[in-house]
C-alpha cells in the first residue's frame, strides 16, 4: 500500500501542523513541539551532514563514505539521528528530509570529484518509509541528473525489514534502481527478520555486516563464526562486504584474515565534516590531484 496516503493532515493549534499516523495515535506535548521543530529545520539549514569513510580492508585506502545526518539544534546542540529519525519516520518527515540529505550527499560527492579527489562511492541510508514511496526512483534519478553525479558513485543502504515487508514492490523499485547503476547494499546485516532467499532474487551488490557481530569478533567464537559464514556466503554470491563499527585493531587484523571486503569504524575514522574527509584523502598516499578550485 502506498503508506505516504496513510498520513492525514490535521490541523492542532494554531499555525500547527501535526501529522497523525493511520492509527490515529497522537503525540505527546513534547513529541508536538519536536515535531513542530523537525518540520522547520530543513528550511531552516539546521540539518547537516558527516561523513564516515569505507576503507579496504586490506590496501587501507577511502573506498567510499557514508552519509549521516545531525541535527544543529540551537538549544540542544548536534542532535544523533538516533534521536530523531525514529521520529521522523513516525510522522513522516522522513520524506524530506531523506530527500534533502540525498541531494546534499550526491553534491558533496561531485564537488569533491570536480576538485580532482580520488572518485569515492557516497552511501546514503533509506528508511523504509522513503522506500515505499511510489516516486523514489524518480527523486534518485532527478537528484543524479541535477547533481551530474555518475549513478555508480551512488549507494543506496537499505535494511533488511525494509526490503521484506515490501517485498513484490521492493523488487521491482530495486531492479529500476540497478538498472540506473546505483548501488544497493543491505545495512545492519543479520540482525532483521529475513530469509536468505532475497539474497537471490534481488539485485543486491553489498552486505554490511552488523556492528553487534564485530564488536567481540576476535574473543567470541560464535561471533566469529558468524562473521566468517557471512563472509563466505557473500563471496560464493559476488557479494561485497563491509565490516562495521569496527573500534580496535584486534578486530581490524581478524576480519584481514576471514578475507576480502571493507571496514568502517572509529579505528579510521568517526563521521566527520567533509572538510575532515577531504584532509584524510589528500593525506593518502598517491592521491593524485589533478586541478585546484
Ligand atoms: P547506520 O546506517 O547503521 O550507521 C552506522 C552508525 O554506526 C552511525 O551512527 C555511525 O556513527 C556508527 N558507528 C560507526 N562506526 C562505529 C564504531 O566503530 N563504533 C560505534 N559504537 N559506532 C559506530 P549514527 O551516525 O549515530 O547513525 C545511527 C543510525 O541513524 C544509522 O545507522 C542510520 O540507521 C540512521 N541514520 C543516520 N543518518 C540517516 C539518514 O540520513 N537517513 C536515514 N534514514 N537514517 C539515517
Ligand atoms: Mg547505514
Ligand atoms: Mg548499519
Ligand atoms: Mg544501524
Amino acid at each position: 500500500s502506498a503508506d505516504a496516503a496513510m498520513y492525514h493532515v490535521k490541523k492542532s493549534g494554531r499555525a500547527n501542523v501535526a501529522y497523525f499516523s493511520e492509527d490515529m495515535n497522537t503525540f505527546s506535548p513534547e513529541q508536538l513541539v519536536l515535531e513542530s521543530e523537525l518540520r522547520t529545520a530543513v528550511e531552516r539549514q539546521q540539518l547537516i551532514l558527516h561523513y564516515q569513510p569505507k576503507v579496504d580492508l586490506h590496501t587501507g585506502r577511502i573506498t567510499g563514505v557514508e552519509a549521516l545526518v545531525r541535527w544543529k539544534h540551537p538549544e540542544r546542540g548536534l542532535v544523533p539521528p538516533a534521536e530523531f529519525i525514529p521520529f521522523a519516520e513516525e510522522t513522516g518527515l522522513i520524506i524530506p528530509i531523506g530527500n534533502w540529505v540525498l541531494r546534499e550527499a550526491c553534491v558533496q560527492n561531485k564537488a569533491w570529484q570536480r576538485r580532482g579527489l580520488p572518485d569515492l562511492v557516497m552511501a546514503v541510508n533509506i528508511s523504509g518509509l522513503q522506500f515505499q514511496q511510489a516516486d523514489l526512483v524518480q527523486t534518485v534519478s532527478e537528484v543524479l541528473e541535477e547533481s551530474g553525479l555518475d549513478p555508480s558513485l551512488l549507494e543506496l543502504e537499505i535494511t533488511e525489514s525494509v526490503v521484506m515487508h515490501n517485498a513484490p514492490q521492493a523488487i521491482v523499485m530495486l531492479e529500476e534502481l540497478h538498472r540506473m547503476g546505483v548501488g544497493l547494499s543491505i545495512d545492519d546485516f543479520g540482525t532483521g527478520y529475513s530469509s536468505l532467499n532475497y539474497l537471490k532474487r534481488f539485485p543486491i551488490q553489498k552486505l554490511k555486516i552488523d556492528q553487534s557481530f564485530i564488536a567481540d569478533l576476535s574473543v567470541d567464537a560464535d561471533d566469529a563464526a558468524i562473521v566468517q559464514a557471512i563472509m563466505a556466503m557473500a563471496h560464493g554470491l559476488r557479494l561485497g562486504i563491509v565490516a562495521e563499527g569496527v573500534e580496535r585493531e584486534d578486530q581490524l587484523q581478524f576480519l584481514r584474515g576471514l578475507g576480502q571486503g571493507e571496514y568502517q569504524g572509529f579505528l579510521f575514522s568517526q563521521a566527520v565534516p567533509a572538510a575532515d574527509v577531504e584532509r584524510r584523502l589528500l593525506a593518502q598516499p598517491s592521491s593524485v590531484v589533478v586541478t585546484g578550485n
